[in-house]
């Protein structure tokens, strides 16, 4: 839609953008959502995808994702063989409910910065260990765990101007053994949840991600498998305000859903390899 608030946009920000912040300003990269909905309290379009930062670079540390990297370019890459979790790139980005549209133009960075609980580049970002490095207009940088940036539904720690420059995942994360479930009302639906279970080679330690299903990510670590009671047990351990709820389904459903997955993800790990 047409945004007739804003007067300017940026078409080629300064290398390191932030130096040039004001009210009223907002990051531009896909722009699948910023055009989607009114936004009366907005100025000024900077657009982040004329930086040319590289989407995709791989190395032995990992895979460093450029945020502004596209769902289509993510989706296109093959990972090597070695990289057991590879695949759950593609599995990510099948989880968009996405028109031809959004898939060629949403960046990964714009999904995270959304911080919406059906985000499925936090969901796979925070199941791959990843961290992000954001950039302040003060031209400092941080790192925050993935798991640690979204903190509530469209609500993160991103202080205004903030910019997330790119996302780091360990090969370590990227080597495990992985599963995953997913619930949607419709087939190409918005995930009313999206859970990714990995386990390290060699070990039966578990890392749970439960994401769309709660306002934020959560993820639960174990050193060794868990029982069934246990595991049950933690996600009960969950606040209640923690679940999300929305037409794609009430928290107690979400509730349900997580413990039933979360059994199925447990009993599969341990059945064999995988
Ligand atoms: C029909 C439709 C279906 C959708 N389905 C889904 C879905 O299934 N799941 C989902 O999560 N979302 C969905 N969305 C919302 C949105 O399109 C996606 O979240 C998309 O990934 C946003 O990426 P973008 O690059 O287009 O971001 P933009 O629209 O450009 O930006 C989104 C927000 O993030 C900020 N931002 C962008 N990049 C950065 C950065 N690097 N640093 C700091 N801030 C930044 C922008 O300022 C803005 O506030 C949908 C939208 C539509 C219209």
């Amino acid at each position: 839609m047409d945004l007739n608030t804003i007067t300017d946009v940026v078409r080629r920000p300064p290398d390191r953008p932030g130096s040039e912040w004001r009210d009223g300003d907002a990051w531009l990269a896909g722009g699948t959502w910023l055009f989607s909905d009114q936004q009366p309290h907005l100025r000024r379009l900077v657009d982040l995808t004329t930086l040319g930062w590289e989407p995709l670079v791989r190395s032995d540390a990992g895979l460093e994702i450029g945020a502004t990297c596209t769902i289509r370019d993510l989706y296109a890459f093959a990972p090597p063989d070695d990289w057991r979790a590879g695949s759950l790139f593609g599995t990510s980005c099948e989880a968009f409910l996405a028109s031809f549209k959004i898939w060629n133009s949403a960046t990964v960075g714009g999904n995270i910065c959304m911080s919406l609980p059906a985000g499925p580049m936090i969901t796979m970002t925070v199941a791959l260990e990843a961290t992000y490095t954001l950039w302040a207009v003060d031209g400092s940088e941080r790192t925050v765990d993935a798991a640690d940036f979204v903190t509530g539904n469209h609500e993160n720690v991103l202080a205004p101007g903030e910019v997330l420059r790119r996302i780091d995942i360990p090969v370590t994360a990227l080597r495990k053994r992985h599963t995953h479930r997913r619930f949607t009302l419709t087939h190409l639906g918005r995930s009313t949840l999206f859970m990714i279970g990995t386990r390290t080679p060699g070990t039966d330690d578990l890392l749970l991600t439960i994401t769309a299903g709660t306002t934020r990510p959560i993820r639960l670590a174990f050193d060794a498998a868990p029982d069934a009671e246990a595991l049950q047990q933690s996600i009960d351990a969950i606040p209640a305000d923690e679940w999300f709820d929305d037409p794609n389904g009430t928290p107690d459903h979400r509730r349900h859903l997580a413990k039933h997955f979360a059994e199925e993800i447990r009993t599969e790990f341990a059945a064999g390899d995988r």
